[in-house]
């Protein structure tokens, strides 16, 4: 296949940093700042593939590029220039956003040997350069650990990617192109907070407490405690979206909205008696007990709540603070009661690779509920942002329609009401 000069590319730019100053978070509007344009190829360096985006997905790191918060990410950018030669391509005065992807690959540069053009393929988020013997045990630890496509350039909304050969892993075979595009993300990054060792190290038999069970990370979530014999505690915000856990097969539901928790009494007070009003919901759920594991992301919003919530010797996990990363909790419920807090964050290459060789197996399924065309990405960056999707939101780039891309038709039959429950 031969090379384009330049390819279709969702941008923001720098000249826009700016634009949304003064505005509230729910105000700034994707759909103002996400353009697509037309970029030139970058060059390919060694241990790089440039990959034909059939697919890509909207996860929240392209909600926070495009309202710029909470920093814009050309700082990614020129900090990777400054770190290493090959960075300085990075540095642009556009950054072309985007941590997902399936495709095809065209080309890979000196010293790949592990994949080829032709290669069907989807990639994973993490880059790093592991020339410190820091990455070496854990690769998430590499001091030069990036996000593609978010503290780096040329990402995966876009008809070309450039990813390192390592991120590659192979597209599941009974998935459609925009159904591969929307897991490597929160697929691996669930896995690592809830099932590894690095993460909750999840058992059979824990209840685990999740929040935005329907989300990108938490349908995810969802379906490793039920997979993998615990029992989810899930909550979510309608009862649509309860509808939809109980149909996945999950018996403890909790509509937030419904019950009308008000963990915060004011901007700066939390107030524990609706900590307590949700520890009991739990335990009427669960016949008495508490939750083993709490599946953390909202934030300062539920930070409280999610330390009361949690079981004595119980596990708090986070991986993000979407309502704000200023926690507060009350210190006492996790000293004396012996719990512990883990940060978390994406996955190494393993990780990403056992995620997505359960999916290739058919034990984890897709939760993609919508696809838009690459020239509306901004409006699926919109929905997301404004928390009013299902699962996960894909994007099609050169794919010209959604339903193309499977080669095993066998094994997608098998699995098809899991995938469809989510359209
Ligand atoms: P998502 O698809 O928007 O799902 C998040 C869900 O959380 C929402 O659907 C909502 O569900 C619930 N939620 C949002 N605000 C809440 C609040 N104030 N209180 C309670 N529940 C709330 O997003 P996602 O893809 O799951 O990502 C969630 C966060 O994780 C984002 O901040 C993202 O940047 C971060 N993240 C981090 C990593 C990492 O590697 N560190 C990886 C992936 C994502 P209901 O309305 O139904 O309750």
């Amino acid at each position: 296949m031969p090379m384009p000069e330049s390819y279709r590319a969702i941008v923001v730019r720098e000249d826009e940093a700016g634009m949304f100053e003064g505005l509230r978070t729910a105000e700034k509007d994707p759909r103002k700042s996400l353009h697509l344009t037309e970029v030139p190829v970058p060059e390919l360096y060694p241990g790089e593939a440039v990959v034909a985006v059939m697919a890509s997905a909207i996860n929240y790191n392209s909600v926070w590029s495009s309202i710029f918060e909470p920093l814009p990410t050309f700082g990614f950018l020129s900090r990777y220039a400054q770190q290493r030669p090959e960075g300085r391509r990075h540095e642009l005065p556009y950054h072309v956003i985007g941590s997902d992807l399936a495709g095809v690959v065209l080309r890979v540069g000196p010293g790949v040997n592990a994949w080829k053009p032709g290669d069907e393929v989807v990639a994973h988020c993490l880059s790093v350069e592991l020339e410190n013997a820091d990455g070496h045990g854990d690769t998430m630890l590499d001091p030069q650990q990036r996000v593609w496509g978010f503290e780096t350039n040329f990402g995966g909304l876009a008809d070309v990617a450039l990813v390192k050969a390592n991120q590659l892993m192979p597209k599941p075979k009974h998935l459609t192109w925009e159904e591969a595009a929307s897991l490597a993300l929160v697929n691996s990054t669930v896995y690592r907070q809830l099932v590894s060792r690095n993460g909750a190290g999840m058992k059979q038999g824990d209840n685990v407490l999740i929040w935005g069970a329907t989300g990108g990370l938490g349908s995810f979530a969802t379906q490793y405690a039920l997979a993998g014999g615990a029992t989810p505690i899930c909550v979510v915000s309608s009862p649509e979206k309860a509808d939809l856990c109980r149909r996945m097969g999950v018996e403890a539901v909790i509509d937030r909205t419904a019950e009308g928790y008000r963990f915060w009494a004011d901007a700066d007070r939390q107030d524990p008696a609706e900590w307590k009003r949700f520890g009991q919901k739990i335990r009427q759920l669960t016949d008495g007990e508490d939750a083993d594991i709490v599946f953390e992301h909202p934030g300062r919003e539920t930070f409280g709540a999610s330390v009361y919530a949690a079981r004595k010797g119980g596990t708090i996990v986070t991986c993000a603070s979407t309502s704000g990363y200023r926690h507060e909790y009350d210190n006492r419920y996790l000293w004396m009661s012996l719990k512990r807090i883990i940060g978390t964050h994406f996955a190494n290459y393993r990780e990403a690779w056992e995620a997505n060789r359960l999916v290739c197996k058919g034990k984890i399924h897709p939760t993609l509920s919508r696809s838009y065309p690459l020239e509306e990405t901004g409006q699926a960056a919109y929905d997301v942002h404004r928390n009013l999707h299902l699962g996960k939101v894909g994007v099609l780039a050169l794919a010209p329609r959604e339903g193309l891309g499977v080669r095993n038709e066998e094994l997608r039959d098998r699995h098809l009401d899991a995938i469809n429950r989510w359209r």
